[in-house]
């Protein structure tokens, strides 16, 4: 599967990260726990594995939104930033 290179960070600066993601994983969620965490109807998610993702600064603060999922945002000013599966090797 082919991958882009990005990096992207929360809103006031404090985390910042770099990924390799797979655009045909590019996908919106509708979840409701998703609803929940973006405080909206959706989520806009892609697919990265764990080996792609490099944090650059700052630290990840987490949530276990539920028992096989814990979701990351940055504990300065609240960006919902990635979401991690804890079970499977997704
Ligand atoms: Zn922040
Ligand atoms: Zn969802």
């Amino acid at each position: 599967m082919t991958t882009k290179r990005l990096s992207g960070g929360c809103q006031c600066g404090a985390v910042r990260f770099r990924a390799e993601i797979r655009p045909a994983t590019a996908h919106i969620c509708h979840c409701r726990m998703c609803q929940k965490a973006a405080g909206n109807y959706f989520m806009p998610l892609a697919n990265v594995m764990k080996a792609k993702f490099q944090l650059t600064r700052g630290e990840i603060a987490w949530f276990a939104s539920s028992d096989p999922v814990r979701r990351g945002f940055c504990s300065a000013c609240g960006t919902p930033l990635i979401f991690e599966t804890l079970s499977a090797s997704t």
